[in-house]
């Protein structure tokens, strides 16, 4: 008989990810705050928990995946929240990307409950959430790890052990890091291709095969050639990610500058009305900057 699994927080990613977990035969009961996915998950052979005590309460390993920091500590310590039902015993993953911080703070409660817990954060996007192609990256006790690692791989490919509580969040914001000023990057080279008078696509293309190939000059390069900022990944989260880099920084005395820079060009995009839109949107910054429409 298969662990029964609670998941919490069934938006863009825990949707699918929740829907592979069914499709592999784990019995699932589900909570959101939004009724429409739990609704659907039922009709997919899932239970409603009816909210995150009712989940912890019915469940062997409890799954969150909620938007930030606040939102897991709402959910683990809140009202009718995860700490209130989890059984001695069961194992709380959160694959939310939050702050190693909160993360380690959360662990200490849960430990003082009898109960172990992973931080396990993803990359890949919704098509790796729908495809269970994600990356995860974990941090928490290795044994606890060797227990669930095939409930990871029911949900993703690339499933790495991390090292102890919160280190899952440090790789997380290490990846965030790379990603957010690579894209800047690629967003200043194709604006001044344009303003140079230099077809961007052509650059783009040329660049293919020398130090600067990456797969943001790829897939995000293509995306601003192509003006489709339908995301994808939104400027919003990224933002929020960056926050929790910076935090981390400042905490362990590590200063982050081009991490810091481009937190304030996401931050501007959120103040101009783009936040929903996907993070290659950073090129309409540095285009409206250079005098371009950026539209
Ligand atoms: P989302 O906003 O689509 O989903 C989050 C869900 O949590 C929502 O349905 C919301 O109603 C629910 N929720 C919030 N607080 C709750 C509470 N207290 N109790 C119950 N439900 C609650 O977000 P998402 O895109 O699925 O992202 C989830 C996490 O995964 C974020 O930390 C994000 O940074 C990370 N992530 C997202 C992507 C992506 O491409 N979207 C990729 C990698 C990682």
């Amino acid at each position: 008989m298969k662990q029964t699994i609670g998941f919490i927080g069934v938006g863009i990613m825990g949707k699918p990810m929740s829907q592979n977990l069914l499709r592999a035969g784990y019995p699932l009961v589900v909570h959101d705050r939004v009724p429409a996915p739990v609704d659907e998950l039922i009709r997919d052979g899932g239970t409603a928990g009816g909210s995150c005590r009712g989940v912890a309460e019915r469940s062997d390993i409890v799954i969150t995946m909620l938007p930030d920091s606040p939102d897991v500590q709402d959910a683990v310590f809140g009202p009718a929240g995860v700490l209130e039902g989890i059984r001695k015993g069961a194992i709380y993953i959160d694959m939310s990307t939050i702050s190693p911080i909160t993360t380690r703070e959360v662990a200490a409660a849960m430990e003082a409950r009898g109960v172990p817990m992973l931080d396990a954060p993803v990359s890949g996007g919704q098509k790796g959430a729908m495809e269970a192609t994600l990356s995860i990256m974990v941090g928490g006790p290795l044994s606890v790890f060797e227990q669930v690692r095939p409930i990871f791989e029911v949900m993703g490919k690339n499933v790495v052990h991390m090292g102890e509580i919160g280190a899952g969040q440090v790789t997380k914001a290490c990846n965030q890091i790379i990603v957010g000023v690579t894209i800047m990057a690629v967003s200043e080279a194709l604006t001044l291709a344009r303003k140079s008078g230099v077809d961007p696509a052509r650059v783009r293309a040329a660049l293919f095969g020398g130090f600067a190939q990456s797969r943001i000059l790829e897939l995000h390069g293509q995306r601003m050639l192509d003006r489709n900022f339908a995301p994808g990944f939104k400027i919003r989260l990224h933002h929020k990610d960056l926050a929790i880099a910076l935090a981390t920084g400042k905490a362990t005395g590590t200063p982050l500058l081009a991490t810091a820079l481009v937190h304030e060009v996401l931050g501007a995009l959120r103040a101009q009305g783009d936040e929903e839109l996907d993070h290659s949107a950073i090129a309409r910054f540095v285009e409206r900057l250079a005098g371009l429409d950026g539209d």
